[in-house]
């Protein structure tokens, strides 16, 4: 995602109502974040946050969670709930590298990683959200049998992707190399900016979904 950087982002998101300040004391206790007791979904690496807040609105007996990592960004996703005010939805600031210091184990149902950066150089390789690396990570914090969605249009990462599912610790429910073309998958898409973006220009969207073993 490009980044610009927005003077007084961090002031901004340090007071603003829909993120929660200091997650890490909320580990364990998410359920009480929200008016109703609920399974929760997470998506990492939300950017502008149209995915989660149309999920939110469409699933209201679900909890969801955004994380992103900048605050620049994270910040145009508040200004869009200051016109939705979705009780079921709150964000987060945080590097995923940290997400088992803000969630216990099994705390989490279902985690979505979309258009995820894609790091190209092989020493990076484990920067990349769906690496075994983060994959480990995010087994740490999902029920037993929870599941992971990735959607990329970067076939070069979702080969890569598919090859750690596995070393991971999952395995491999389902998977399309054009999912906007695989009317089973397609049943419930939400799409996200990315996602509108790529495949508006003839890009094929790859999608997997992953169980935790
Ligand atoms: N998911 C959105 C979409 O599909 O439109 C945005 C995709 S954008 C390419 C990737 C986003 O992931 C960026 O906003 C970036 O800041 C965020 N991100 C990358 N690595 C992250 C990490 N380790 N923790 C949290 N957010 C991360």
């Amino acid at each position: 995602m490009r980044l610009r950087h927005i003077k007084g982002a961090e002031e901004a998101i340090a007071s603003n109502r829909f993120v929660i300040q200091n997650p890490q004391e909320m580990k364990g206790h998410w359920s009480d974040c929200f008016p109703d007791n609920a399974p929760l979904h997470i998506e990492i690496g939300m950017g502008k946050g149209r995915f989660i807040m149309d999920m939110a609105e469409a699933h209201p007996d679900i909890n969801y969670i955004g994380i992103e990592m900048y605050s620049s960004v994270l910040l145009r996703a508040t200004q869009k709930m200051e016109e939705r005010e979705l009780s079921n939805l709150r964000f987060i600031l945080i590097d995923a590298t940290y997400i088992q210091d803000v969630f216990a184990e099994g705390e989490v149902d279902q985690i979505y990683l979309n258009f995820s950066d894609p790091w190209p150089k092989d020493r990076h390789a484990k920067r990349r959200l769906p690496s075994r690396q983060f994959l480990g990570r995010f087994k740490g914090v999902l029920v037993d049998g929870g599941h992971i969605e990735f959607k990329t249009d970067n076939r070069g990462l979702f080969d890569f992707a598919m090859e750690e599912i596995e070393a991971g610790g999952f395995r491999l429910l389902e998977y399309t190399y054009d999912l906007h073309a695989n009317e089973a998958m397609m049943a419930g898409n939400i799409m996200t900016e990315y996602e509108e973006k790529f495949s508006s220009i003839g890009n094929p969207i790859c999608k997997y979904i992953i169980e935790k073993q």
